[in-house]
């Protein structure tokens, strides 16, 4: 039997030129990586993600805007669009990205949370998972997730970094952990995975073009999937294939919510 295909459950490659996203995806398919979720953050980008996810059948779509691009509160024009791209396009399956960014150079609070908040409650209506961010917020983001029973929708944390203590309380809410290139170098993520089960750690690149590193064979691409595989299978001592096939299950799974439409052939 094959090897099971790697999702990258989050990225930002609508950002690549036409051109450059055909070689990222022929780099992606050789490393064994079949799909990949593109996610916007704001309603321009969002109709860069439908285009793509509509033309081309190994990218689907994540729908939302993120908490560092909201310049207002979110509109009922805004909230409408996004709901026209899910009804429009099936290929479109998660509500992000959404969540919370505590920077000193982000957005107002108080326009953060009303966002989460309806961003969440799209995903309810649509009973659509959620990727969620949270950057220095993660107090408030658990706190806003309860309060909105966004773990009824389920979904991932996005990009985790975070201790076991976090990793505990995300998971008991049964939404999964996502995990990125960070968990290459930064030794804690490796006790954290060590100490959660296999079934709720899914992988992910967050890759977009990244001009600012000289050398491009250095960037970021959803084909750096199978590092983050790979490393996964020597902490947890497993053998890579059976990684493969449950890190599979466990976002297909996740995206399934609310799909029914979704087989496992759309992966494969
Ligand atoms: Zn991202």
């Amino acid at each position: 039997m094959n090897t099971f295909p790697m999702i990258d459950s989050h990225t930002h490659v609508y950002s690549y030129s036409e051109n450059e996203l055909k070689h990222v995806m022929d780099r992606a398919f050789k490393y064994g990586v079949s799909t990949i979720i593109d996610s916007s953050v704001d309603i321009a980008s969002a109709q860069k993600v439908d285009k793509l996810s509509s033309e081309n059948k190994n990218i689907f779509g994540g729908i939302g805007i993120h908490p560092q691009n909201l310049k207002a509160t979110i509109s009922k024009k805004e909230i409408s669009e996004i709901y026209n791209y899910f009804s429009n396009n099936k290929k479109n399956i998660v509500v992000s990205e959404i969540g919370l960014d505590f920077q000193s150079n982000s957005p107002d609070r108080i326009i953060q949370y009303d966002a989460f908040r309806k961003q969440i409650g799209i995903a309810r209506e649509l009973n659509k998972p959620i990727i969620f961010h949270s950057r220095n917020s993660i107090k408030e983001t658990i706190k806003i997730l309860k309060e909105e029973r966004a773990f009824e929708v389920g979904g991932a944390m996005h990009y985790f970094q975070s201790n076991l203590n976090i990793a505990n309380e995300i998971t008991h809410m049964g939404f999964k952990l996502s995990f990125a290139k960070p968990l290459l170098r930064n030794i804690n993520l490796e006790s954290v995975i060590k100490n959660i089960s296999l079934e709720d750690i899914i992988i992910e690149t967050d890759s977009a073009p990244q001009p600012f590193k000289k050398n491009r064979s250095n960037w970021t691409e959803p084909k750096d999937c199978k590092l983050i595989v790979d490393k996964i299978a020597r902490i947890k001592g497993y053998q890579k294939d059976a990684i493969h096939q449950k890190i599979f299950f466990n976002t297909f799974n996740m995206l399934k919510n609310g799909s029914r439409w979704l087989e496992t052939s759309h992966f494969m």
